[in-house]
């Protein structure tokens, strides 16, 4: 199965989804950019913030769409549930040419994208044959986030990709730095990289003295690899990752079948 690009994006069909939830303000942002790039966009998000839902499916309760508006929807679900919805219920007749999941509020990168429900609704539309690119508004504190980046290099980022193309295996990964657009350093093509995992945890006592436990976020390995989505970002870079879902290591394949032959 092979993508149909280029796309002639003013008249391409965009579903625009996300994992922050229906209200976010990362997915308006989304929408009125993706309004600037065609008239037909349509947007089914989750009700509840679903960040680090990953890419959970329901299949134990039924699963109920609020139409908001024209084209607007909102489903109480998970991104990868929204996503499927829109592509094969609500967009039946015509499916989109073309999926936009975020701008998500935090940066999705290095090991990230495995928890990422913002990267997960863009693999779901993959999977369903529509080509998709995840956004996310890095930040370095949390709380605050430049928003005026993603708005200033989200359309160029997507005119570049669309022009171009990429295979229907793939997704496309954008993470947009920490600073305002004018202190941008350009643009990298980068490999997924590293973050330290589990290293913020922090144990607290409730009212009745039990302990409890929080995820804290994900920090920055300074000193991680050049050519990482990481490195770019931290370093100023909007970073451009294209993330192939064959989780099949290649090399240990090898190697194993001689193991086992
Ligand atoms: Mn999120």
């Amino acid at each position: 199965m092979a993508f149909n690009f280029p796309i002639d994006l003013r008249r391409a069909r965009i579903l625009v989804s996300n994992d922050d939830g229906i209200e976010a303000h990362g997915l308006k942002l989304l929408v009125k950019l993706a309004r600037s790039l065609s008239d037909d966009v349509w947007v089914c998000a989750p009700e509840q913030e679903q960040s680090g839902a990953s890419h959970s499916l329901t299949i134990h309760r039924p699963l109920r769409i609020r139409k908001l508006d024209t084209r607007r929807y909102a489903v109480d679900g998970t991104p990868t549930d929204c996503v499927l919805l829109a592509v094969n219920g609500l967009m039946h007749e015509r499916r989109p040419d073309l999926m936009f999941s975020g701008v998500n509020a935090g940066g999705n990168m290095g090991e990230d994208v495995i928890y990422s429900g913002t990267v997960a609704a863009a693999l779901e539309a993959t999977l369903l044959g529509v080509p998709a690119i995840a956004f996310s508004q890095h930040s370095d504190e949390g709380g605050k986030f430049w928003w005026p980046t993603a708005t200033a290099y989200m359309p160029r980022v997507v005119r570049r990709l669309v022009r171009h193309g990429w295979p229907s295996n793939t997704l496309i990964n954008v993470n947009f730095p920490d600073r305002p657009p004018r202190k941008v350093k350009g643009i990298h093509v980068t490999s997924q990289g590293r973050r330290k995992i589990g290293d913020n945890l922090v144990e607290r006592r409730d009212p009745r003295g039990r302990p409890y436990y929080w995820i804290g976020p994900m920090r920055d390995e300074q000193r991680t690899r050049r050519g990482t989505d990481v490195k770019a970002v931290v370093e100023g870079y909007v970073s451009v990752t294209p993330v192939f879902f064959d989780l099949t290591s290649r090399r240990v394949l090898a190697r194993l079948r001689k193991a086992f032959h």
